[in-house]
């Protein structure tokens, strides 16, 4: 999937204010005022509400005609942990214990907020914020972004290294409760329940603070705090003209303003960072409790390991403010992705970007038919860039973007993606450019191979088709708009039960598949079937 696009960095919030000194706020009523004042001065009498436009970003929340009524809104949560688990594996793969330990999180924190929809619980509950611990790429954001699916929550990622202390260079936290509402289209009921995503925390870690910024670790991290322990944000951004005006407009009208606030009481914060160094800190402290008690020192641990020891104070003495970590009680670590899982993703994900890739030939009328050793090679390219799964869409991306390019315009409409074409994909595509039938030929090869094996596989009855066959079976698929594999499915659905009428009458195991056979599939199998009962062999 382009999970860069699909997955990921939508859901991260724009970049506002990157650099320079901004107006120092006082007091809000006063702002208003001084605001007020100034438009009446340049622009006259004229009513706020004709120059105001001008003032508003087109996608602006604050634009009074964008306004939606908020839906009536109720949180309606009936899973259980097994169930979001099971919702995960069809998507994320490897990260058990991570599946595990979030589906659990996610239902009480849940649960809880739906009980509290009403009334106020009698005892002190401890929101279940997460802290995901793990390097780049191994599924992090997809495993949230799954979670905010199923649920039906709004879900916003940022990274926690674009926010200061003060908002004024960098950004504020508190837009990303902002965000979240936009992100409910302007529901604030749904946004309460929303899901806030702030990677990179480690790097607000104070022991590896970036000098020489107004970007106070700590201080974002006190900020953070606050959000998510309960307070209530404006929905007025201070730093933002829009919202601003339109208050001065309110402010016009009423004489007053009314406050807009969301409560961040029911917003699940899930925290994550690599914390790379902190392996080093667990394993420095284990060794020296060890040699302490004069034990055996374990010298090659995986970091995983350590990192899965960690403890409240292993956390603190990276950097982490005690209130920041004390207020994330669940804490699990990815695991890093290796070869097999990457090819794993491909295959099994739902969300692989396998298919990304198929629709996106499929809009030219392509079939692009990957195939394994195809995408064993891809995975094998991936796992060299260390980047977690997010390398196979470099890797493919690298692979096809000349094909991407060059087969919509060459009337090629089938093309199979192997090892050869993998490892070598300029040479494939200047063989295909000159060839084009070679290239039909290959993928087509590959499809009516996937399928004999998955006959076989399911029916332990071996098929093999003849190349006319073949041919025929691929001009029909195409007719229809489906893919070669489906269509012989469809095609072939009584030959199971007919094939073995035919072995166990004669002991045949391998059948032919002819064209007669794909023109005329029921009549060909009845005559097979009658000439095994008298006594004599197909083929
Ligand atoms: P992270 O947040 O850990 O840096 P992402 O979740 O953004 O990584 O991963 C990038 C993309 O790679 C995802 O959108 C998804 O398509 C794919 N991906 C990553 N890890 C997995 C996984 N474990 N299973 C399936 N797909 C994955």
């Amino acid at each position: 999937m382009t999970d860069e696009k699909e997955n990921g960095t939508p859901e991260e919030t724009p970049d506002k204010k990157e650099s320079g000194p901004a107006p120092q706020p006082g007091n809000l009523e006063d702002m208003l005022k001084d605001l007020s004042e100034y438009v009446q001065e340049k622009y006259g009498s004229k009513p706020l509400m004709s120059i105001a436009p001008a003032f508003r970003p087109p996608s602006s929340p604050a634009a009074p005609k964008e306004k939606k009524k908020a839906k009536e809104f109720t949180l309606d949560f009936n899973y259980t942990p097994r169930q979001v688990k099971e919702y995960l594996d069809r998507f994320v793969i490897k990260q058990e214990e991570a599946k595990k330990v979030l589906s659990i999180a996610v239902c009480d924190h849940y649960n809880h907020a739906t009980h509290d929809l009403g009334k106020r619980v009698d005892y002190d509950y401890v929101k279940q914020n997460v802290i995901l611990i793990g390097p780049t790429g191994v599924g992090k954001t997809y495993l949230i972004k799954c979670i905010a699916r199923l649920i039906g929550v709004p879900f916003v990622k940022a990274d926690a290294t674009k926010y200061s202390e003060t908002g004024y260079v960098g950004k504020n936290v508190e837009d990303l409760v902002r965000e979240l509402v936009r992100k409910a289209d302007d529901d604030i009921r749904l946004a309460q329940y929303g899901i806030i995503y702030i990677d990179e925390v480690d790097k607000i870690a104070s022991a590896f603070n970036v000098a020489g910024r107004d970007v106070s670790g700590a201080g974002v991290q006190r900020n953070l705090l606050k959000l998510m322990e309960e307070t209530e944000v404006s929905l007025r951004d201070p730093m933002d003209i829009s919202s601003q005006i339109e208050a001065v407009m309110e402010f016009q009208q009423g004489g007053k303003v009314e406050p807009k606030l969301i409560n961040t009481r029911h917003i699940l914060f899930i925290v994550s960072g690599a914390f790379a160094e902190l392996a080093g800190l667990v394993k420095k402290r284990q060794t020296r409790a060890a040699v302490g008690f004069g034990g055996e020192v374990e010298s090659k641990k995986p970091d995983n390991r350590y990192l899965e020891q960690a403890t409240t104070r292993d956390f603190i003495d990276y950097g982490l403010e005690p209130e920041f970590i004390g207020r994330l009680p669940v804490r699990v670590v990815c695991e890093d992705l290796e070869e097999k899982d990457l090819f794993h993703i491909l295959t099994r994900s739902e969300g692989s970007i396998i298919k990304q890739y198929e629709a996106s030939f499929d809009a030219f009328g392509i079939t692009a038919a990957f195939t394994r050793d195809g995408m064993k090679e891809i995975a094998r390219l991936a796992a060299r860039e260390d980047t977690g799964a997010r390398g196979l869409l470099t890797v493919c991306e690298r692979v096809l973007r000349d094909f991407k390019y060059e087969l919509p315009s060459a009337g090629i409409n089938r093309f199979s993606i192997d090892r050869r074409l993998v490892r070598n994909p300029r040479a494939a595509l200047k063989r295909i450019l000159r060839d084009p039938g070679s290239a039909v030929d290959a993928a087509l090869k590959e499809s009516v191979a996937r399928f004999e094996k998955e006959f076989e596989q399911k029916h332990g009855l071996r098929i093999t088709f003849t190349p006319e066959a073949a041919a025929a079976a691929a001009g029909q698929a195409e007719a229809a708009k489906i893919s070669l594999e489906k269509f012989c499915r469809l095609l072939f659905k009584d030959y199971p039960y007919g094939l073995r009428l035919i072995r166990e009458n004669t002991g045949e195991r391998e059948f032919i598949i002819t064209p007669e056979a794909v023109e005329k599939p029921g009549e060909t199998l009845n005559s097979w079937v009658e000439k095994a009962y008298r006594g004599g062999k197909n083929q």
